[in-house]
């Protein structure tokens, strides 16, 4: 089965603009998959639909064989997702974020407690446990966003930007903990404006623009092209 799998996407916001024209796609389990396109041209949309924050007009999306509208339980369980803004409490603590995302799963306590210190450590977050969130600088609210999207083991990640506005040396161990997070069994799509980071992380890319899926290849092929 398929990690994710889009079919005739379109979403019409209340204004009237249409953000997305019908679109397909398929990401297989193990991939790790850029979406790839300019500032407006839909990504955001897409991932909010995934995540069910955006309702969508038409088409529908299925998670590891499971449609978000009939069974968006068992979807959600299987899915992580890292949005662009920030959206946790600023006097929280770094912890208790990540703690109090495993609570809305149902994950025992010591579980949980375990899964997030292994990915704040890796992530270097561990010595912020305590802080809270409004004293860590955009780049460690970043990897906050991430430790807590990964606390309930979702088979698929998604990213929105995760590395916008991070400098390169941060971005490059943003990298490299993606990679070993993918290594490890997790499928992963992020969306970016930089074909130096897909062509850095990911083995298969689709480029959109303008609501529309314009390209949907393999890295390599797409590098090949240009
Ligand atoms: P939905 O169709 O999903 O219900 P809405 O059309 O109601 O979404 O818009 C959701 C929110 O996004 C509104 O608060 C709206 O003001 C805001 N919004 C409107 N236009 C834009 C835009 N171009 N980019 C980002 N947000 C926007
Ligand atoms: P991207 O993530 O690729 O930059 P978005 O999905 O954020 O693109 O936006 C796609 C298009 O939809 C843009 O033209 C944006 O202005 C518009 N848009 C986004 N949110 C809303 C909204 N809530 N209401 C109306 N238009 C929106």
């Amino acid at each position: 089965t398929a990690a994710i799998s889009i079919k005739q996407l379109k979403k019409t916001y209340n204004n009237g603009f249409t953000a997305l024209k019908g679109i397909d796609l398929e990401v297989e389990k193990g991939d790790f998959f850029a979406l790839l396109g300019p500032n407006g041209a839909g990504k955001s949309t897409t991932i909010g639909v995934i995540s069910s924050l955006v309702k969508k007009t038409e088409g529908s999306v299925s998670i590891f064989g499971h449609d978000i509208d009939k069974e968006g339980p068992l979807a959600k369980k299987k899915l992580g997702v890292v949005p662009q803004e920030f959206n946790f409490s600023q006097f929280e603590k770094v912890f208790d974020i990540v703690l109090n995302q495993a609570g809305y799963y149902g994950i025992p306590k010591a579980e949980a407690r375990s899964i997030a210190e292994h990915h704040l450590k890796q992530l270097g977050l561990w010595d912020k446990k305590d802080t809270q969130a409004r004293f860590l600088s955009g780049g460690m609210k970043r990897r906050l966003m991430i430790a807590r999207a990964l606390v309930h083991k979702p088979e698929l990640l998604i990213l929105d930007e995760p590395t916008a506005g991070v400098d390169i040396e941060l971005r490059r161990s943003m990298w490299s903990f993606l990679r070993e997070i993918n290594d490890q069994g997790t499928t992963i799509i992020l969306t970016t404006h930089y074909l130096e980071e897909a062509e850095s992380l990911c083995r298969n890319v689709a480029i959109i623009d303008q609501g529309t899926i314009v390209e949907n290849t393999s890295i390599k092929a797409l590098l090949k092209q240009l």
